[in-house]
C-alpha cells in the first residue's frame, strides 16, 4: 500500500532527527518512493518556538494503516527525549497524511489527517510529489486543496547544497530507496 507522511522537527539538529526518522523508517522495511525537500515552516498554533523542518515522503509498505501508525509511534519515541505539549516543539513527528483512496476513522486514527488541508508545512511538500494525488473525502487533489488553502504561514523551500552540511541532504536526495521506482500511485 502506498502511503504519504509528513514529518516534523524543530528541537535538536531537525536536518538529522529527519534523516534518522527515515533511516528507521527503511529499517522497518518501509520503502521510500519519494522524498521531498526539505522546508524551513513557521510554527503554527503554538508560538515562541523555533520554526520546523518539514518533509513529506511516498512509501511503500505492506502494514496496514494501524501497523503503520505503531511504527510511527515507536520511532517517536526513540528518538524523543521528552513529551511534548500538542504543536508544541518536538525532535520528531511523523503524521499519516494519505493511505491513497482509503479512509479510516477510529479514536486512535483518522486518515486522511484532519488537519491536512489547512497546514501549508504539509499541503507545500505534499504538492512537490504528489500534486495529483486525490483527497478521497475533500475529492480534491492535493495542487487544488494547496490553492485553497487558509493557511498564510510562512513555507520556504531549502535547497539541497544549503542543507548537505547538516547530514539532511544525502538521505533525501540519494539514499537508494528514495531512488528505487518511479511514483505508482
Ligand atoms: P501528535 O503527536 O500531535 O501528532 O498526535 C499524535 C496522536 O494523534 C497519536 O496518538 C495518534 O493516535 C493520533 N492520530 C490520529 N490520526 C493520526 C494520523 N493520521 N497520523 C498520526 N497520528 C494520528
Amino acid at each position: 500500500m502506498i502511503y504519504h507522511l509528513g514529518l516534523g522537527s524543530n528541537l535538536g539538529d531537525p536536518a538529522k532527527n529527519l534523516e534518522r526518522a527515515r533511516r528507521f523508517l527503511a529499517s522497518k522495511g518501509i520503502v521510500i518512493l519519494r522524498a521531498s525537500a526539505l522546508y524551513r515552516t513557521e510554527p503554527v498554533g503554538f508560538s515562541g518556538q523555533p520554526w520546523f523542518l518539514n518533509q513529506v515522503l511516498e512509501v511503500e509498505t505492506g502494514l496496514s494503516p494501524w501497523e503503520l501508525l505503531n511504527t510511527a509511534k515507536t520511532i517517536e519515541k526513540r528518538m524523543r527525549r521528552r513529551p511534548a505539549p500538542p504543536d508544541g516543539p518536538r525532535s520528531i513527528d511523523i503524521d499519516i497524511l494519505l493511505a491513497g483512496s482509503a479512509v479510516v476513522r477510529s479514536p486512535s486514527l483518522t486518515v486522511p489527517h484532519p488537519k491536512l488541508e489547512e497546514r501549508n508545512f504539509v499541503l507545500v511538500p505534499l504538492a512537490e510529489i504528489a500534486p495529483g494525488a486525490v483527497h478521497p473525502v475533500r475529492r480534491a487533489n492535493i495542487a487544488d486543496l494547496l490553492r485553497a488553502s487558509p493557511d498564510r504561514s510562512r513555507v520556504e523551500k531549502i535547497e539541497a547544497r544549503t542543507y548537505t552540511g547538516l547530514g539532511a541532504g544525502r538521505g533525501a536526495r540519494s539514499s537508494p530507496a528514495a531512488k528505487k521506482r518511479p511514483r505508482s500511485g
